[in-house]
């Protein structure tokens, strides 16, 4: 362990000297009552840009590579693989993508995002558009459909906004500070501003250093848990509709930078690297062609290294509308890399079962039904009914709207029910139904149980169980 944790530091060291030493960069005031810059928008190493489209479309932010300054790793102390299943399986020098980390349950990862502006205000960015741009994490993550990204991959890693401080308190999951040497991504902030980096994701939006966004290490170098773990933006490239325009406004900025803080590299990283060693070259991923050199624009064919170039990969330079996916083999390292370097990041977000009561008294008491399980995604759930009468056959009720009605004695909650289904409960009166949360339902969505039981003993014959209300994180 001692001889992993001098090569992080020593790594992580030369990633902040990179970020120190290249750039002097400083982001200057706009107009705030027309949008319009009134002085440059951004002087680095004295080259001024009058706006953000000179900045972006200058020869500087190309050739300097400021879509993105995450530092490249250091070659110079390579660790060997581990055996299989361990943190070797996405460590800092090469990937083994098995099954065992293909999506199959819903990591929910809880974000804070520290807006930082200078003490007039430049900098700004509203709650709404922060929360437009974890909506758009979401949707390239997830995959979601309709959205820009859903040609990808589903990640099943989900981000939302923290919702509790690291001391407990309710929050809304977003900081304001004003300091001038902060903004210019200076006097290192986040040793006063940072939650718990075990616990929370912490973005940061200021100057950049000149960039769009950097992160200082990857994971796999032994940032975890320090105050600097950190991802940072542009605060112009923040959200959808940035204030930058395009090509850089569609908030494909912090997708790709979240990439990396998912131990992720660039798909270009290494250069071509040695196709039959694609899980220890280039950018340790064999599902993406390999590529010689990063990609601007969007252009229609791209080929380097013998293939053509994965320019539409969140982890490429490309424009913001120009890319849409993560491949199979990313996820899975990004999967792998929460398992074993950032597992304390997820926030179980189980949503509520709750039970409604309304169900009448037969033969057996009230037959009552109760749920567990996790109602996010994939999760197992199990509904399970006690107290009808031995060999009872039953209609499952399953509502995804509910106008309760008066009905056998009690409540019926689950109308207008959407789907019926037919059980025999067991000798003892009891049933048990396991299945999978259901993919794809919206936070918040409420779902309706119940049960109409068979039962002799009583008039009409029938017993309503009390009603269950599932409701969606
Ligand atoms: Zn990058």
């Amino acid at each position: 362990m001692s001889t992993t944790r001098t090569v992080a530091l020593s790594v992580l060291a030369s990633g902040l000297l990179a970020l120190a030493t290249p750039l002097n960069a400083q982001s200057v005031e706009q107009d705030p009552g027309n949008g319009q810059p009134t002085e440059p928008v951004m002087i680095v190493n004295g080259e001024v840009f009058p706006t953000w489209a000179s900045y972006t479309g200058s020869e500087l932010f190309q050739s300097d590579g400021l879509r993105c300054q995450k530092p490249s790793r250091d070659f110079g102390s390579f660790i060997p693989p581990l055996a299989a299943a361990t943190a070797g399986d996405c460590g800092y020098f090469s990937t083994n993508p098995t099954s065992e980390y293909a999506p199959s349950f819903v990591y929910n990862i809880p974000v804070v995002v520290h807006v930082i502006q200078r003490t007039s205000g430049t900098g700004f960015i509203s709650a709404s558009k922060v929360q437009s741009q974890i909506d758009i994490l979401n949707e390239d993550f997830r995959a979601m459909a309709g959205t820009p990204g859903a040609p990808g991959t589903d990640a099943m890693i989900q981000f939302h906004l923290a919702t509790e401080d690291p001391s407990g308190n309710p929050t809304n999951g977003i900081t304001y500070s004003s300091n001038n040497t902060w903004y210019n991504d200076g006097g290192s902030y986040w040793n006063s501003l940072a939650w718990d980096t075990n616990r929370y994701m912490n973005v940061y939006t200021n100057s950049a250093s000149g960039a769009l966004g950097y992160v200082p290490d990857l994971p796999q170098g032994g940032i975890v848990g320090q105050a600097s773990d950190r991802v940072v933006v542009l605060w112009s490239a923040f959200g959808d509709n940035a204030p930058i325009g395009p090509p850089f406004d569609k908030g494909r900025t912090l997708t790709h930078e979240v990439g990396h803080y998912l131990g992720l590299e660039h798909t270009f990283s290494g250069g071509c690297g040695s196709a039959s060693a694609c899980y220890s070259t280039g950018d340790l991923i064999c599902d993406t062609p390999r590529e010689q050199n990063p990609t601007s624009g969007c252009p229609g064919n791209k080929t380097s290294c013998s293939s053509s170039d994965p320019i539409h990969n969140y982890m490429d330079y490309s424009d913001d509308t120009c890319m849409w996916e993560f491949s199979p083999e990313q996820v899975r390292r990004m999967r792998c890399t929460l398992q074993f370097f950032r597992s304390d990041l997820d926030d179980p977000v189980v949503g509520t079962w709750d039970d409604l009561g309304g169900g009448t008294v037969g033969s057996n008491g009230t037959p009552t039904i109760s749920g567990t399980g996790d109602l996010t995604s994939g999760s197992p759930v199990t509904v399970a009914l006690t107290n009808a009468p031995g060999g009872a056959a039953m209609l499952a009720w399953i509502a995804f709207s509910s106008v309760p009605v008066s009905a056998l004695g009690g409540t019926l909650y689950a109308t207008p029910y959407t789907t019926q289904l037919i059980f025999l409960a067991n000798g003892a009166g009891a049933f048990q139904a396991n299945t999978n949360w259901p993919v794809g339902l919206p936070p918040a969505t409420e779902v309706w149980f119940q049960f109409l039981v068979q039962d002799p003993s009583v008039t009409d014959g029938l017993t309503l169980s009390n009603g269950l209300k599932a409701t969606t994180p």
